[in-house]
């Protein structure tokens, strides 16, 4: 076993992760749970969406793993009470529940210490009119998932009967200004809906499902595509939020009342079961005292540099993963674990990579960052850049989401590192030309400005990027005056060369979730949202409208900035899907018409500048080196990954990883994550081996 400890506090899928990968790079791990069992909240789900796979048969393998693992102690009805001392050097105060039933006190020593310990859902009962503890037959998508991971039968509880009409109730407790609920959007609720209302369609197929919902935020990889298939199959989407839920104390059917957004319609609704959709909140409430490190308002971890280093806490030497650095489906929370373990190994200097080499392909913010990872844990890096230029998109990035700052600054911050790293060897305007497996690894032949060059390498991680969808001939671009995309609006943002537009309209989905491009781009409304607070902090009389059919604010920064554009002045108007804005040139002017489905009544804009908000796209070079490396893309194009859930940074290929936007649209702190991510399963993998 090599030198030091880690602590690991919270035994969900990013403890357990954590726990393992640490544990095989040789590492001595106290894995720290409050709850008699392991897994978290995961065992407790009946399926995992998008891929509808068992959860169960998702996490067993993992906590029998830990379990088995010599290196990894487990300590079960556990609680951190205090800690002392700094990186290199923590003493862990840890009470334990006793065989006699009381509680001992332990004190455990840690040369670093990672916290994952996830999220709860906020008590149901807060949001009274739903009459959750009241109503029989209203329950939260927990209890749903513990009935559906059961024996698969859905019942309602007042009388064990099925039900026949399921309503699914949204943002329950979450994006409220209440103050007993929370402002932010709970990020995973909207896909669990999605998930149980297709799996109670499939297994009552007579029954009606409605999911009630303001926003659908089905984002990530392959979850728009299960939002559609659930429609296809009769689960009805409403834009509505029900007013009230009562219940027949003799029959135990439910009344709901709402307004349908798109009819304007007072609607009432008979149902025998409602399922509540309630707010995430953080598992542990005093992390921040007991560990001493930032927290945000609402008790999630504040890393002081959520771009550069997103699983950093305050206090050096701790870590952190999952759920507690706010909500997160199991995918985000997995690769934040990897990540963290990734940080841990350069802090206790384990130097895995001495004497191993690694190539990774493309220089923009992820590709950077992993090579800088590994270089730090001792890897030599070959770093192949296309381009002339190091830097990729971030070069023509005006400010990064969520902090505000600029991308200039980060990237210099990165670029510097990259060229004054002894173990990085940087080749511009470079690419594979070939690459062949070995025992060790592959023999890669590169083609750069100063020639051919053959390197042997253990592992390789593809990090090319995608490229912002052009929609020539959509509404109008490449054709009028003034209309382009909100990559060339960072530009002329960067440049200072925007001027004093009167008024700017922002059109979203040009491109995404099309027949052709079905999947949601994900940070193409973060980016609009960004750039129009930009727009109006810039210029406060420049009349800035965003027309969108959905709003993918997630999380707690997403909707934070939601609220501030609103309170900026910057109107949101919603389109349907079957009604899109359409623009038009009338005596020399610009004039977009559209349709606002929530007032009902179509509306004419005059615009000087016309924003279309695309998608990222798969780059020219991604099939190339996909088919060079023997990794199949995935159906939308990006490069495919082995495990969305468990494995979202491995390619099927063993030895060949992906990180950033070359697996699909993610924003830079995702990408950033993803990347240490990389470093985290490269040197767990080989240390192993
Ligand atoms: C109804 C519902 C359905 C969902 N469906 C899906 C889905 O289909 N797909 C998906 O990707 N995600 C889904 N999620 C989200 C998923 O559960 C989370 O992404 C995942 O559990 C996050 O993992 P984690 O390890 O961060 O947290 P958790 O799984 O919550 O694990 C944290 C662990 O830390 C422990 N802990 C807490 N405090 C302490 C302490 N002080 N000391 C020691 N231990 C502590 C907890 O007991 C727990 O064991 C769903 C969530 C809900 C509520
Ligand atoms: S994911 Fe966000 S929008 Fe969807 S139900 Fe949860 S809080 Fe609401
Ligand atoms: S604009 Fe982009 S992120 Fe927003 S809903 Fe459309 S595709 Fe998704």
């Amino acid at each position: 076993m090599v030198g030091g400890s880690v602590a690991v506090i919270g035994a969900g899928v990013a403890g357990l992760c954590a726990s393992l990968a640490l544990a095989k790079l040789g590492v001595k791990v106290y894995l720290i749970e409050k709850q008699p069992k392991l897994g978290g909240l995961t065992p407790q789900l009946s399926r995992v969406f998008p891929t509808l796979r068992d959860a169960k048969e998702l996490i067993n393998p993992l906590i029998e793993a830990c379990r088995n693992h010599p290196n990894i102690t487990i300590l079960t009805e556990a609680e951190v009470r205090s800690v002392e001392g700094s990186l290199g050097d923590f003493t862990l105060h840890v009470s334990e529940a006793s065989q006699s039933g009381g509680q001992t006190e332990k004190t455990l020593k840690a040369s670093a210490i990672i916290v994952a310990t996830g999220l709860r859902p906020i008590d149901a009962g807060i949001v009274k009119e739903y009459g959750y503890g009241r109503n029989k037959n209203v329950i939260t998508a927990l209890e749903l998932e513990r009935m559906l991971s059961s024996d698969g039968r859905v019942v309602r509880p007042s009388d064990g009967e099925s039900p026949k009409c399921v309503v699914f109730v949204q943002c329950v407790g979450s994006r409220s200004l209440r103050s007993s609920e929370k402002p932010y959007c709970s990020k995973v609720c909207c896909m669990t809906a999605v998930k149980q209302a297709y799996e109670l369609k499939k297994s009552l197929p007579d029954a009606e499902v409605y999911v009630l919902y303001t926003d659908l935020r089905a984002y990530g990889r392959g979850w728009q595509e299960l939002a559609d298939e659930a429609k296809a199959c009769g689960v009805r989407f409403v834009r509505a939020r029900p007013s009230e839920i009562l219940e027949d104390p003799e029959t135990g059917e439910l009344t709901l009342w709402y307004e349908d957004t798109e009819t304007r319609e007072m609607v009432e609704l008979k149902a025998d079961l409602a399922v509540l959709n309630v707010a995430s909140t953080a598992c542990w409430p005093s992390l921040g005292d007991v560990l001493g490190v930032d927290v945000d308002e609402h008790g999630f971890v504040r890393p002081p540099n959520p771009l550069a280093s997103p699983v950093d806490t305050s206090r050096p030497g701790v870590y952190a993963a999952g759920g507690c650095l706010g909500p997160a489906d199991i995918g985000e929370a997995v690769i934040q674990a990897y990540a963290a373990v990734a940080r841990a190994s350069e802090a206790l200097a384990l130097n895995i990579g001495d004497g191993r080499s690694i190539l990774v392909v493309g220089a923009g913010v992820a590709g950077m960052t992993a090579a800088l990872a590994l270089a730090r844990q001792a890897f030599n890096v070959y770093l192949v850049e296309k381009e002339g230029e190091i830097g990729g998109l971030l070069r023509r990035l005006d400010r990064l989401y969520p902090t505000g700052e600029k991308a200039e600054q980060l990237l210099n911050w990165l670029a510097e590192q990259v060229k004054s790293e002894g173990k990085i060897r940087l080749y511009t305007s470079a690419t594979v030309k070939k690459a062949e497996r070995t025992s060790r690894g592959f023999l890669v032949e590169i083609s750069a400005k100063t020639g051919e060059e053959t390197l042997e390498v253990d592992a390789i991680v593809v990090a090319i990027g995608a490229q912002p969808y052009q929609p020539l001939g959509e509404c109008g671009y490449g054709e009028l005056e003034g209309v382009i995309t909100q990559i060339e609006l960072e530009e002329r943002l960067k440049e200072d060369r925007l001027g004093t537009p009167r008024t700017v309209v922002m059109i979203q989905c040009v491109g995404a979730r099309t027949p052709e491009r079905p999947y949601c781009g994900k940070i193409c409304c973060i980016t609009a949202l960004k750039n129009a607070i930009q727009l109006k902090q810039k210029s406060p009389s420049t009349e800035v409208y965003v027309l969108y059919e959905d709003i993918q604010a997630y999380g707690v920064d997403g909707e934070a900035h939601y609220r501030l554009a609103q309170s900026l002045g910057v109107r949101f108007i919603r389109f349907a899907e079957a009604n899109p804005p359409r623009l038009l040139y009338v005596e020399g002017r610009k004039v977009l018409r559209v349709e606002d489905s929530l007032l009902g009544r179509e509306i004419t804009l005059s615009p000087d500048l016309v924003v279309l908000s695309t998608p990222l796209t798969p780059t020219e070079a991604a099939a190339g080196l996909a088919s060079l490396l023997g990794v199949q893309l995935a159906p939308d194009g990006f490069m495919r990954v082995t495990d969305t859930k468990l494995m979202p940074v491995d390619t099927p290929v063993d030895g060949v990883y992906v990180c950033g936007t070359a697996s699909g649209p993610a924003t830079v702190q995702e990408a950033v994550a993803q990347a240490y991510a990389v470093a985290g399963r490269i040197a767990s993998k080989l240390a192993s081996q």
